[in-house]
């Protein structure tokens, strides 16, 4: 007899932060395990997914990430939010504002219901551009443990990074198991 292959579970995960601060990169990096050798800047919504084993079973991982323009959000955003089950938001180390962001980006998940109920994490992104560094670790860390995020910085470039940006991503799956 011939028996369908066991249905993976999924696991969807969004990724939201301002444009610029590496959402592709990062989600790249970790489906393809690389730094992408050039990136377009996403229009509407982009999807990757990888498949992961945790405890012997397969999980599809989806990593979605969406654009920053706000005429394809409004279409695309009830789609985007829907059947979510963990958030991870990001921001540039280097750029103070886009961590300024955050609280808004925040307030767009509560508002789709997805507030403390759901895994979220934070990470601080472009780690490898040490000299540039606006957000500190200490002000990014007050700001996760304020709303019971854990914190993670990492580049999605720096090739040493490699385990660390998987660490993330396992870090949510697991949470989700
Ligand atoms: P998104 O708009 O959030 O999806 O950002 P992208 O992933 O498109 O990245 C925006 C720009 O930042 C691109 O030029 C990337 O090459 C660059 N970038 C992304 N991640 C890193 C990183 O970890 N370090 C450095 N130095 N540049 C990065
Ligand atoms: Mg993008």
């Amino acid at each position: 007899t011939c028996l369908p292959p066991p249905r993976s579970r999924i696991f969807k995960i969004i990724v939201i932060g301002d444009s610029g601060v590496g959402k592709t990169c990062l989600t790249y990096r970790f489906c393809a395990g690389k730094f992408p050798d050039k990136t377009e800047a996403t229009i509407g919504v982009d999807f990757r997914e990888k498949v992961i084993e945790i405890d012997g079973e397969k999980i599809k991982v989806q990593l979605w990430d969406t654009a920053g323009q706000e005429r394809f959000r409004k279409s695309m955003v009830q789609h985007y939010y829907r059947n979510v089950h963990a958030v991870v938001f990001v921001y540039d180390v280097t750029n103070a504002a886009s961590f300024r962001s955050l609280p808004a980006w925040i307030e767009e998940c509560r508002q789709h219901s997805l507030g403390q109920e759901v895994p979220r994490i934070l990470v601080g992104n472009k780690c490898d551009l040490r000299d540039a560094v606006q957000v500190g670790t200490d002000p990014a860390q007050k700001f996760a443990d304020s709303h019971s995020m854990p914190l993670f910085e990492t580049s999605a470039k720096n090739p040493d990074d490699n385990d660390h940006v998987e660490a993330i991503f396992m870090t949510v799956a697991h949470k989700l198991k």
